[in-house]
C-alpha cells in the first residue's frame, strides 16, 4: 500500500486562484450575458515584444535544420543568455555576479517553490503576511511548518505583519530565523523597500547566518529612483541572499516561460557538524538532476529582451500597464479608497469599505460590478480587509472596470 506525503493534507483548500477561478465560473452561468472584467489573477495581456517573436521564429527554424539543430541543452541556461542577464541586469548596476551564478529556468514558480529543497526540515522560515502563497505552500508540501491553526497560520512559521501601522513594511523578528522569504517590490500589496531598509535585512540575516529568500519578480515595474531594483544592491547580499527574477510579467513570458535565479557562491548553510556548504553547487546538483533547461527557442526570446528594440519594446508595455495602475490607483482614491502599491509595481491594494470582509467584497463587486480581483485574505491573515487590483488588464477594461467600482459599490 502507497503510503501518501501527509503534509499535503495540512495545506489549506483550494489554491487561491482555483478558488476565484471557481467562484467566477458559478457567477457565468449562472448569468450568462454578464460582461465580466478580469482584475483578479497577475496575468498579463499585452503580446509578447516584437523582437522577441523574430527571434524565436528564428530559433524555430534553425532547429528544423541539421546543421544548426540542437538536443539537450545546458540545465542552467545557454551561454548567450547568461551573458545578457549579467551584463544587462547586474553589470550595469555596479553588481557582481558571474555567469556560472545565474540559473535559467522556466519560472519563478518553480523556482521559489523548489529552492527551499535545499535546506533542512528543522529550519525557522519567515514570510509576510500577506505573501505570495508559493512560498508558504511550498515549505508545507516539505513538512517545514507544523500544524495549521485557527486563523490558518502555520505553527512553524513566523509570520511578518505588513499592515495599515506599519506601511505595508515589515519589522525584523524578534527571534532567530533561518529562512526569510521578501519580496519587493512586493506581490500583494505593490509596496518596495528603500536601500536603508532593506539593508536592515542583510544585517539581520548576516548576523543570524540567515538566508534571505527574495522575489523581484517585479523590479522592471520600478519608477522611482532609488528603489533597490536587485538585494544585491545591498552591501553583504551576496554572502546571504538569493535573488529570483522572471521574464513573465517583465516580457510578456507568463505563456512562454522563463524566468532565472541568482544563487551566489558566498551564500552557504551548514551542516549538522556546523561545516559551511556553498549554495551554489547544491543547487547546481539539484537542477541538473531534475530539470533538463529552458527550451532553446524560448531562450532565444529571452536573451532577444535585452536587444535595443527588445529593450524599447518592453519599455512600452511597462508604461502600458503603470499608466493602467495610475487609472486604478487615481480613481479610487478619488472615490475615498484608501489605496497602497501601484507607483512601483502593478498591484494596487486596497482596504475594503466599512470593514468588509474580502471574500464578501470579491463577491460583492462581481456581483454589482462584474469585476474580479483578488481577495486579500487569500494571501494571509493581515489579507483579511484587503482586496488586490491589478494593472495587467487592457486600457479600455481597466478604464471600464474603475468606472463601475466607482459607480456601482
Ligand atoms: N513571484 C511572484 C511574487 C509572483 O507574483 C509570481 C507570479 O504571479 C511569480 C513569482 C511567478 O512567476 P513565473 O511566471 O516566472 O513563474
Amino acid at each position: 500500500m502507497a503510503q501518501m506525503n501527509e503534509n499535503y493534507l495540512k495545506l489549506p483548500g483550494n489554491y487561491l486562484f482555483s478558488e476565484i477561478a471557481r467562484r467566477v465560473n458559478e457567477f457565468k452561468n449562472n448569468n450568462p450575458e454578464a460582461n465580466i472584467i478580469r482584475l483578479g489573477i497577475g496575468d498579463v495581456t499585452r503580446p509578447l515584444p516584437q523582437a522577441v517573436v523574430e527571434a524565436m521564429k528564428k530559433a524555430v527554424d534553425e532547429m528544423g535544420q541539421p546543421e544548426t539543430f540542437r538536443g539537450y541543452g545546458p540545465e542552467q541556461g545557454y551561454d548567450f543568455l547568461l551573458e545578457k542577464i549579467v551584463e544587462h541586469d547586474f553589470t550595469s548596476r555596479g553588481i557582481n555576479i558571474s555567469q556560472d551564478e545565474v540559473f535559467v529556468s522556466d519560472g519563478a514558480k518553480s523556482d521559489t517553490a523548489n529552492f527551499q529543497e535545499l535546506f533542512g526540515t528543522g529550519n525557522i522560515l519567515a514570510v509576510t503576511d500577506p505573501v505570495y502563497p508559493v512560498y508558504v505552500d511550498s515549505n508545507v508540501m516539505a513538512g517545514r511548518t507544523g500544524f495549521i491553526k485557527e486563523n490558518n497560520q502555520f505553527d512553524k512559521i513566523v509570520y511578518l505583519p505588513c499592515t495599515e501601522e506599519n506601511g505595508m513594511k515589515p519589522s525584523l523578528p524578534t527571534g532567530k530565523i533561518d529562512m526569510i522569504y521578501l519580496c519587493f517590490p512586493n506581490n500583494p500589496t505593490g509596496m518596495t523597500l528603500t536601500k536603508e531598509e532593506l539593508k536592515k535585512w542583510v544585517d539581520y540575516a548576516r548576523e543570524h547566518k540567515s538566508i534571505i529568500l527574495f522575489d523581484a519578480a517585479y523590479e522592471a515595474f520600478i519608477q522611482e529612483e532609488g528603489v533597490p531594483h536587485s538585494i544585491f544592491e545591498i552591501e553583504g547580499a551576496r554572502e546571504v541572499a538569493v535573488e529570483f527574477r522572471s521574464f513573465s510579467k517583465t516580457a510578456g513570458f507568463t505563456g512562454t516561460r522563463c524566468a532565472y535565479t541568482i544563487v551566489p557562491k558566498d551564500v552557504k548553510v551548514f551542516d549538522t557538524k556546523g561545516e559551511a556548504h556553498s549554495l551554489n553547487p547544491l543547487w547546481l546538483r539539484r537542477q541538473t538532476t531534475k530539470f533538463n533547461g529552458v527550451s532553446y527557442p524560448v531562450q532565444a526570446g529571452a536573451a532577444a529582451v535585452f536587444s535595443t528594440e527588445g529593450q524599447q519594446q518592453v519599455k512600452e508595455n511597462i508604461t502600458y500597464y503603470m499608466e493602467n495602475a495610475k487609472i486604478i490607483l487615481n480613481g479610487l482614491k478619488n472615490a475615498g479608497y484608501k489605496v497602497f502599491g501601484g507607483t512601483n509595481a502593478p498591484y494596487i491594494w486596497l482596504k475594503t469599505p466599512d470593514n468588509m470582509g474580502s471574500w464578501e467584497f470579491f463577491d460583492k463587486l462581481m456581483h454589482e460590478a462584474n469585476v474580479v480581483g483578488t481577495p486579500g485574505a487569500g494571501f494571509g491573515a493581515n489579507g483579511e480587509g484587503y482586496f488586490r487590483l491589478t494593472a495587467f488588464g487592457t486600457r479600455k477594461n481597466t478604464e471600464k472596470a474603475v468606472e463601475r467600482i466607482i459607480t456601482k459599490m
